[in-house]
């Protein structure tokens, strides 16, 4: 049964743009397409409701400024286009927003900015302070200064967890794509658009395939891990083309545009964080009893069930907490280091203190720490 989409009291929105729907197969940025969006968005603001844009399209605009052929292989030269090319896109946006009377602000992001909690929780105020000041942030990846091996990569996400870190009620997600088809239409026909989706399965997976077009890094893949996220945090996402006529108007409107998927969960700030934004550095192995403890009756993680640990992690750090069968069931904040979780393994709370000369808490990692299935 399809749920009927009531968007009308959505109040802060995430709309995310993909480069393939702001440049021209020319390798020239789109304007009409640019300044549609814009427009569509500046009406949001005044209607009174908070947009975010994360953009993408900084490299695929400074690559034809510079006159390459295409994507350079080179690391220092794409983030040389991506300096060239984020500059040109900003001065755009700026224009097109300006045109309607609304300012904008440019903020762009490491994955680092947001996998380190203070940071994450600095990003949040200025984003908070900018939407307080009538400011529609323009996000997008700092592609300049990112290094490869810690990038998000694709900007949808990025936009997830920009939609969790704002606390969105919305997420939007605009490509060249109509939405979500239970096969790759490229390559099917008969491939059926799905209107709803309240759980992603592994044949959406398998049918989302890789990457998508040759500007920009994701694919269908990238959306659904997006789109899962958002379920997660609480949020709604659609997924529409970015070409629709009104596409963003029509999908607050609560037509039946896209692909809608719809929360799962409702997951609080901090665990949004804990599940998506931190970067893991160790695991912890535990038995059946542990597991069962954490997945059934929701107990935090005590030292008598931990059977191994792997990774050399610190106090405060995010951990994976891993079952018999060698599969992630948790991910959480850890109150000891690596080498003392591996002295007290197995052990009895009393016994903490006795082994390592101090105790701090009588969990490993506390319950109010701890995200099942991330
Ligand atoms: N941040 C990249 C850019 O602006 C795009 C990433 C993506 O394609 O998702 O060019």
């Amino acid at each position: 049964m399809s749920v009927e989409r009531d968007f009308s009291r959505v109040g802060r929105v995430v709309v995310k743009v993909g480069s393939s729907s702001l440049i021209y197969p020319t390798g020239r940025p789109n304007l009409a397409q640019m300044e549609n969006l814009v427009r569509q968005l500046a009406d949001l603001h005044n209607q009174g409701r908070q947009v975010l844009l994360v953009t993408s399209g900084a490299i695929g605009v400074g690559v034809h400024r510079l006159g390459f052929a295409r994507r350079p292989a080179d690391l220092p030269e794409t983030q040389a286009a991506a300096a060239v090319g984020q500059g040109m896109l900003m001065h755009m946006y700026e224009k097109f927003f300006a045109e309607y009377g609304v300012t904008t602000g440019q903020v762009l992001l490491t994955r680092e900015d947001l996998a380190d909690r203070r940071r994450f929780l600095n990003a949040r105020n200025t984003m908070y302070a900018l939407m307080r000041l009538g400011v529609v942030p323009v996000i997008n990846e700092n592609d300049t200064v990112a290094v490869e091996e810690i990038k998000f990569g694709d900007n949808d996400n990025l936009a997830a967890l920009v939609a969790g870190l704002v606390d969105a009620d919305l997420m939007i997600l605009l490509s060249d794509i109509a939405g979500l088809y239970d096969a790759d239409p490229r390559h099917y026909e008969q491939a059926c658009l799905i209107d709803q989706v309240t759980e992603i399965t592994p044949a959406m997976e398998d049918a989302a395939g890789g990457a998508g077009t040759g500007l920009g890094t994701g694919g269908m893949a990238t959306k659904l891990q997006a789109a899962r996220m958002a379920m997660h945090f609480g949020l709604v996402t659609v997924l529409a083309r970015a070409g629709e006529k009104d596409v963003v108007r029509r999908v607050l409107a609560g037509e039946k545009l896209g692909t809608v998927f719809w929360p799962s969960g409702r997951l609080e700030n901090k665990k949004r964080w804990i599940a998506y934004g931190s970067c893991v550095s160790g695991n912890i192995h535990v038995d059946g009893g542990a597991a069962r403890a954490l997945l059934q009756k929701g107990k935090s993680l005590l030292p008598s069930g931990i059977t191994r640990v792997e990774g050399d992690f610190e106090m405060g750090n995010t951990v994976c907490i891993i079952g018999p069968d060698g599969v992630e069931i948790a991910r959480g904040i850890v109150n000891y280091t690596a080498a003392e979780v591996d002295r007290i393994k197995g052990l009895q709370t009393g016994e903490i203190f006795r082994v390592l000369g101090h105790k701090d808490y009588d969990e490993v990692v506390h319950r109010n720490n701890m995200v099942l299935d991330a």
